[in-house]
């Protein structure tokens, strides 16, 4: 599904993380993973905490270097929960599930350092963005399988959400600007009448009003509902 996406797992020292990250990515829909110079690959650990994520399983690609990896790449991310010298643009992790989305048709790498080091300054420098996990400030550090599991449900969530706004606007017609802006004209003509504008600054008030529906994309049905009770309230004998 999300298969621009690549993880990278840059020299991972514990083969039982690397059966876990497996399983994390297999649960959220990714399967492109990529180990960098693994310490330890060929181990029963691999399996076992891998679980049934044969897809990633099958595909796993095993290279010798970082430079190796990256062939391709057109948006390279590292994930790091320090915050280095010489600084990257920083995402959170739902700002990068929420650009992954955006980049749909761009190969993007997402980088994950060795447990005992995490990614060096060198290898981060080989990234445009860093991405963080947000933690408690006095421990900072998740495991590897879990920083995985996190960026990749993150990645979900976003397609996800992708999705319900898209199904939401294909049912939805939103109301166009005239109708928005006539609907502004005629709620102050009744407020007019009604001396709602007595006690009150008019323009200020009318101002406040219109921010207050701009801050929703009103719908033509609801504009509709609107303009009707406008109409009852200015038909009503005061
Ligand atoms: N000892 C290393 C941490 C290794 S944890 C260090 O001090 O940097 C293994 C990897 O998990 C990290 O390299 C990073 O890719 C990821 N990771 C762990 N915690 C993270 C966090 N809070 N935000 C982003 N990535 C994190």
């Amino acid at each position: 599904m999300f298969s621009n996406i690549k993880i990278i797992l840059v020299q991972a020292s514990h083969p039982g993380n690397i059966g876990a990250v497996m399983r994390a990515m297999e649960t959220m829909g990714l399967d492109e993973l990529l180990l960098v110079a693994p310490k330890q690959y060929n181990h029963p650990d691999v399996t076992s905490m891998a679980s049934n994520a044969t897809k990633v399983v099958e595909k796993v690609t095993v290279v010798e270097t970082l430079t190796d990896a990256l062939e391709g790449s057109e948006i390279v991310i590292g994930t790091s929960a320090r915050f280095r010298s010489i600084s990257l643009p920083k995402l959170s992790a739902r700002e990068c599930g929420t650009l992954c989305l955006k980049n749909k048709h761009k190969n993007i790498a997402i980088l994950f350092g060795s447990e005992r080091t995490g990614l060096t300054n060198e290898q981060l420098m080989c990234c445009s963005k860093q991405v963080y996990i947000p933690t408690s400030d006095h421990y900072s550090v998740l495991n590897l399988a879990m920083a995985v599991q996190v960026i990749c449900y993150e990645i979900k969530m976003a397609s996800l959400q992708e999705q319900l706004n898209s199904s939401i606007n294909q049912t939805v017609s939103l109301a166009e600007y005239q109708e928005i802006h006539s609907f502004y004209l005629h709620l102050e003509k009744v407020l007019n009448k009604m001396v709602f504008f007595h006690s009150n600054e008019p323009k200020k008030l009318m101002l406040k009003l219109r921010r207050l529906f701009n801050r929703v994309n009103l719908e033509k049905s609801e504009i509709n509902i609107l303009r009707g009770i406008l109409n009852y309230i200015d038909k009503y004998e005061h």
